[in-house]
């Protein structure tokens, strides 16, 4: 028998139901109707004695299908068939490799027997998308680990190692050497010791696991560890289902749970931005006829700080670098910076000594720009400075072989103007990098109005390998990520002037979920960066007498943050705890004094919207002015850039879910109260308000204009 991507082998006494649905074993629905079908195949079988089931290619079912959260639900689906499964009357062992997730290791629990490959790793990460494992997992994994390990593993979203599983105790055994033969064996060894079928949903959950003080401590840790969400605290509450009453039930407790989680803002959030850093890659109007080039040899200007973390990026990637710099002990710092990033790699158990030496093997250092003749990509970080960027542009001209991209990291400079130091515009393009380079996730791809579509391919898939999730932007100042952290900045140093302390300020937006307070985000950037930023670009500002002026104070009296030890905040040396400094509440003040603003008293509900509403008005320029191609690419930005909340969706997400028109009304209130300079909303916001528009709509309605390439 065989399906389209399940199919039936009979080994002896033996069945196998292997799957294969590339790349990954999705439990997609043609999948689940494979399954189906396989089990009537085995259950009607003649003279068969145990079943195996495995999947072909590079893992064992790595989980649901995300794409079917929004339509209605599979849970009785799943349970149905999964309890097929397990009903079977003869043994039946799931055999895994690979990264067995959620949905994925649900079907193996309601396996019989459960083996797997020494280097497979599992994860129930399911509160990470607002829900709970919902197929089973939070009634089987109980009876068979106990209650209580159950929501830790639950609760840490993380993975395990096989060994881990099996110390835990829901895998049997590690299997060395082939899976399929191992996996054959263990079924045969089973049939020689008399073994039958061993039912989860049969087993009890041993109450000593799952006592009221358990319970109590698990749903802390869900608060703990999941502020603003509810699906930790749901998972409690269905796993201790699973302790107090009859599996039948709990599985029915299971669906109802899940299905009211699905429909929640922090499950919405985090599935929409699972979806939009898929698709953020996808760029429309460049085809398959446009072919990204192969990148095999890089070469880097700078190795500075960026430079330094560019370059392990492509070193991890593989692809061999070559890095520039003005003189030898810039390139002797950057390849200590290289060396210490990998010496805590290895010493975090990430990479192996091996692993180290090989990757910086790829790196060469020179300050001979003729050098770069072979490179693929030149990515430029030198100092932010226009003159010396077309300075290097020029050379890079002079010396790169036709047809290799020329990209540069520049924060805050017109990369048009960049690209016009060269004979070759359309082959320069802007690849910002984040800091630290080698650790943050967001590349922002910004193109101009010259850069060919094979350059804009070539770094889109490029990001791949370097691990990177890159989106796609137009040139403006700031693109898109700091160009909407201005207001969100603004209000937050405004409000330190205006008496606010800097620990309410950024208490109040971590409370509201963002990673760090934007004041301390300041002090570990150093304030002198942000300082030199403002200073260099006063023209890209409104005429604003106290903006950013808490930076300046702060500056002005030589505080330069973490790195100094005094910023915001004070810190001990080697610490960055955050310890209140009343000598920099009193810099401040007399700053706020000269400047004569008015001291005012704000609520924690203030701080969040006076920084958050000039963010996602600002993104609704962005998106107005075709800077992005999508809204969820602004949400991939602050996603993976700026510790936004997944759970929130990112600020366009948010914004709807606030409501555009609740958006509204508060830019305008604070435009009473503070004048229209910073407060005036977003052209696009009053239009999607006025028309009753939600932002879906409206790019519908102008795809065909925004997707030329
Ligand atoms: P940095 O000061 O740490 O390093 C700059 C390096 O460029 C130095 O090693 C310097 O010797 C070298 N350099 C100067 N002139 C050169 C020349 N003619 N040829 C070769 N090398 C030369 O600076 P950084 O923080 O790494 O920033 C580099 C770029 O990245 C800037 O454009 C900056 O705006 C941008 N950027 C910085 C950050 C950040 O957080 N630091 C984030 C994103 C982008």
């Amino acid at each position: 028998m065989s399906s389209q991507c399940v199919r039936v082998e009979r080994d002896g006494d033996l069945a196998l139901i292997i799957v294969h649905a590339p790349p990954v074993n999705t439990i997609t629905a043609e999948v689940r109707a494979g399954l189906r079908e396989a089990l009537e195949n085995v259950r009607s079988a003649d003279g068969l004695r145990a079943v195996v089931l495995l999947c072909d290619g590079s893992t064992f079912f790595s989980g649901a299908d995300i794409g079917e959260f929004a339509g209605p639900p599979r849970e009785v689906e799943y349970r149905t068939l999964f309890n097929g499964f397990e009903a079977l009357e003869v043994p039946l062992v799931a055999a895994m490799h690979g990264t067995v997730m959620g949905g994925g290791l649900e079907i193996a629990l309601a396996c019989h027997y459960r083996i797997a490959a020494p280097t497979t790793r599992f994860a129930l990460p399911e509160v990470t998308l607002g829900i709970i494992p919902g197929a089973g997992g939070t009634q089987r994994l109980p009876r068979l680990i106990g209650a209580e390990r159950t929501l830790d593993f639950i609760l840490s979203a993380k993975p395990v190692s096989a060994l881990q599983a099996m110390e835990m105790g829901f895998i049997d055994d590690v299997i060395e050497g082939d899976l399929r033969a191992g996996a054959i064996g263990y079924a045969l060894s089973l049939l020689a010791a008399g073994k039958g079928p061993r039912r989860t949903g049969e087993m009890r959950v041993d109450p000593a696991t799952a006592t009221d003080d358990i319970f109590r401590r698990l749903t802390d840790q869900a608060r703990k560890l999941y502020p603003n969400r509810n699906a930790g605290l749901v998972a409690v509450e269905a796993v201790r289902k699973a302790s107090r009453s009859s599996f039948a039930e709990g599985l029915e407790t299971e669906t109802a749970l899940v299905n009211e989680c699905k429909k929640s803002d922090e499950s919405r959030g985090a599935v929409h931005v699972f979806f939009a850093e898929r698709d953020c890659r996808r760029v429309p109007g460049i085809g398959d006829e446009i072919r990204a080039a192969p990148v095999k040899s890089a070469g880097i200007i700078g190795a500075g700080t960026m430079g330094a973390g560019i370059c392990v990026c492509f070193a991890n990637a593989g692809i061999a670098v070559t890095l520039v710099d003005a003189n030898d002990a810039a390139l002797e710092r950057g390849l200590t910076n290289i060396d210490r990033i990998y010496q805590s790699m290895v010493e975090r158990g990430r990479i192996t000594a091996e692993d180290k030496v090989q990757r910086v093997s790829l790196v060469r250092t020179t300050l001979d720009y003729g050098q770069l003749r072979e490179a693929d990509v030149i990515v430029e970080a030198v100092f932010e400075n226009m003159e010396l960027k077309r300075e290097v542009f020029a050379k890079l001209d002079a010396v790169a072989r036709r047809g290799t991209v020329l990209a540069t990291n520049t924060s805050t400079l017109d990369i048009e103007a960049i690209a016009h130091a060269t004979s070759r515009p359309e082959d320069v393009i802007g690849m910002h990098f984040f800091s630290p380079a080698n650790v943050m996730p967001l590349l922002e791809v910004v193109r101009t109005t010259r850069t060919s579509p094979a350059v804009i391919k070539t770094v889109m898939e490029l990001a791949k390998p370097l691990r990177k999730t890159p989106v796609l932007a137009k040139v403006c100042y700031g693109f898109i990520g700091n160009r909407m952290m201005e207001g969100y900045a603004r209000e937050a140093e405004r409000m330190v002037l205006e008496g606010a302390t800097p620990r309410q300020v950024d208490g109040a937006l971590e409370d509201w979920g963002m990673a760090m307070g934007i004041l301390a985000v300041f002090d570990m950037a150093g304030i002198d960066v942000g300082v030199n930023v403002h200073k260099a670009n006063v023209s890209q500002y409104p005429p604003d007498p106290a903006y950013y002026q808490a930076d300046f104070a702060l500056h002005d009296a030589g505080r330069l943050g973490q790195k100094n030890g005094r910023g915001y905040y004070r810190y001990e040396p080697g610490s960055r705890t955050r310890i209140d400094d009343p000598e920099a509440i009193e810099i401040l003040r007399r700053r706020a004094r000269e400047l004569q603003i008015a001291p005012r008293v704000h609520s924690t509900a203030e701080i969040q919207e006076r920084c958050l509403f000039p963010l996602m008005n600002e993104g609704f320029r962005v998106l107005g002015e075709g800077i992005v191609l999508r809204a969820a690419d602004i949400d991939v930005v602050w996603t993976s850039g700026y510790g936004f909340p997944r759970y929130r969706g990112g600020p366009m997400f948010h914004a709807e879910v606030l409501g555009l028109e609740t958006l509204l009304n508060g830019m305008r209130h604070y435009r009473d109260i503070f004048g229209p300079m910073h407060w005036e909303p977003a052209p696009l916001l009053v239009e999607l308000v006025e028309r009753k528009l939600s932002i879906a709509e409206w790019v519908r309605e102008h795809r065909t204009t925004r997707e030329q390439p």
